[in-house]
């Protein structure tokens, strides 16, 4: 685990997302309105994450050794997102697959990502030429193109473990730090901010409804033993990506909380540690894009290699009602249901239901064990639905 405040590479990632977002280059007439639409006010605020790929064809990257920016290798912008909001347990637990509950604009990004993989998957079945994958000779599985490697900017320190500290130092009223509820098993959001490197759920209100799920920090750190892919994706493909890098707000990066929450607080067993991919934290100086202070309530999804956007507001399409019961239609395409749908047309076995789908994933036994190697992960939303294969 590295953290390095110099490289220049931070700065490259970072600009190519807020260039993407203040203009997006691959959205025709109609779409860039719904997006400009989409932004939040002057007065309001949100987070922007963009997930970019680094080809590294010409010069291998060398990890050890600075790069200046005039070396600086191609840089592809795959998905934009935006969003702060999560959505409470009680209405995840009747969605049947249909609400995107963590509305957290770095894990938008990573389900954007698998419903570009799935789509470019797909396209390649229907004898589509994609440029992110090709089949396996032989095998029915996917490998990914080019060589490339991967990187994730966000414009604020992820929540939980990471920005602990940062949080606590915001604190005016210091006695809010020794609360110790639990939600589910797990430390709630805000709660006993003395406590470091402990699995906490999304912060919120303290008068907010429940939500398990669990904080960016967690799920990022995670990440680095399950890789990029969702377990629906994971066993479509061979060799699965991990990221490599992520980009954050240099005046917020502290080094310490970073190491602990991705490194240090890991209690690995040696079985874990082939699995483990460890990331690198780069800075950026470049301004925030928000100037106002009120949460927006709408997250974009961009994709630009698929010229793709869509709006969300309280977990479902911008203007569907968000009520108990979703109507399939009213759902975003990164719904549990839609992923499901895309990642079945790929595969030849069947599946009674997302549990049975999910708990047979060859990266389940891995999960589990990363899981409790970081701590106390406590219990998720209970979400399952039966599958339809068509
Ligand atoms: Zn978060």
């Amino acid at each position: 685990m590295l953290v390095d405040l110099d490289d220049d590479l931070g700065n490259a990632i970072a600009q190519a997302v807020i260039n993407e977002y203040r203009r997006p280059s691959k959205l025709g007439n109609k779409l860039l309105h719904n997006f400009r639409n989409a932004r939040p006010k002057d007065t309001e605020t949100t987070v922007l994450a963009g997930l970019v790929s680094i080809e590294s064809n010409n010069r291998p990257i060398d990890q050890t050794k600075r790069q200046k920016v005039g070396k600086t290798p191609r840089l592809e912008v795959l998905v934009v997102c935006t969003g702060m909001k999560v959505m409470p347990a009680s209405r995840v637990e009747h969605s049947q697959g249909r609400l995107v509950h963590d509305l957290h604009a770095e894990i938008l990004c990573l389900r954007l990502f698998n419903w570009l993989v799935l789509q470019e998957m797909n396209a390649i079945r229907e004898n589509s030429v994609s440029n992110l994958l090709i089949r396996e000779h032989g095998t029915e599985k996917f490998k990914f193109k080019h060589d490339s490697q991967f990187a994730l900017y966000i414009s604020e320190v992820p929540c939980g473990d990471a920005s602990t500290e940062n949080l606590r130092d915001s604190f005016a009223d210091q006695t809010i730090w020794h609360s110790l509820e639990e939600t589910g098993g797990t430390l709630r959001g805000r709660n006993g901010l003395s406590r470091l490197g402990s699995v906490r759920t999304k912060p919120g209100r303290k008068d907010s409804p429940v939500s398990y799920s669990k904080s960016c920090s967690d799920k990022l750190c995670l990440k680095q033993f399950t890789s990029m892919l969702s377990s629906l994706v994971y066993d479509l493909v061979d060799d699965p990506p991990y990221l490599s890098f992520l980009v954050l707000p240099k005046q917020k990066i502290n080094q310490t909380a970073i190491k602990r929450c991705f490194c240090d607080r890991i209690k690995m067993p040696p079985e874990l540690s082939s699995y483990y991919h460890p990331l690198k934290v780069l800075a950026s100086d470049l301004p925030c894009p928000f100037t106002g202070s009120t949460p927006s309530n709408l997250s974009i999804l961009y994709c630009p290699p698929r010229s793709y956007i869509q709006v969300l507001n309280k977990g479902v399409r911008n203007g569907c009602p968000a009520k108990k019961s979703i109507q399939y239609q009213h759902q975003s395409d990164v719904s549990r249901e839609k992923l499901a749908e895309l990642a079945l047309r790929l595969t030849p076995h069947k599946f009674k239901d997302y549990n049975e789908l999910k708990n047979c994933a060859s990266v389940s036994a891995c999960k589990k064990l990363a899981r409790e190697a970081i701590g106390h992960w406590g219990k998720g939303s209970e979400d399952n639905f039966l599958l339809n294969h068509e």
